[in-house]
């Protein structure tokens, strides 16, 4: 059992994600009102890995936190993620920043770069990871375990709401 000041560390990088898509959703996904299999958006999602990287060495989990889509290792260890569109930018961003921050901080590995790829778009977004965003990623961990924490937030009408597996518990 983790003490109080311990529990950012068992953040998954999905939490990130979520807490950049919506706090409502954030809170049930980590309540454990989990119905985001039967979402259209990740059978989708995986059909897209399956279809455009076939190739890569692929699906690393770990601590159950964190799942990286693939790695490539040459002078510095790359970390891939691959993403439908750019319109969750912001979340992919931080939750591979923090994969960065949890293999760097938490599992000492050396030299990482994180890339986000976008192949429908023949795009990809590459972040450095030099340490000057660990305090802030700390941070981010510490922030989304409080609001875990606290009671339901209320929820707030985005895009995003439309193809979400929550729907129903929020709208209806
Ligand atoms: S339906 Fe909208 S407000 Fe409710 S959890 Fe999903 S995204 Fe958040």
């Amino acid at each position: 059992m983790l003490s109080g000041s311990e529990k950012h560390l068992q953040i998954m990088g999905t939490q990130i994600n979520y807490y950049f898509i919506c706090k409502t959703k954030l809170w049930f996904f980590s309540h454990h009102i989990k119905m985001e299999q039967e979402s259209d958006l990740v059978s989708m999602g995986k059909q897209l890995h399956q279809g455009t990287y076939q190739r890569e060495k692929r699906d690393y989990t770990i601590d159950n936190l964190i799942s990286i889509d693939f790695i490539k290792k040459g002078d510095l260890l790359e970390v891939h993620e691959v993403k439908k569109s750019k319109k969750m930018e912001k979340a992919h961003e931080y939750q591979l920043l923090y994969y960065l921050y949890y293999l760097n901080v938490v599992k000492g590995v050396q030299k990482l770069v994180g890339v986000i790829n976008y192949p429908k778009m023949r795009q990809k977004m590459t972040l450095e990871w030099d340490g000057s965003r660990e305090d802030e990623i700390r941070e981010l961990t510490k922030e989304i375990t409080s609001l875990i924490d606290g009671d339901l937030p209320k929820p707030i009408k985005t895009p995003a709401c439309r193809k979400c597996a929550y729907y129903e518990l929020c709208w209806v």
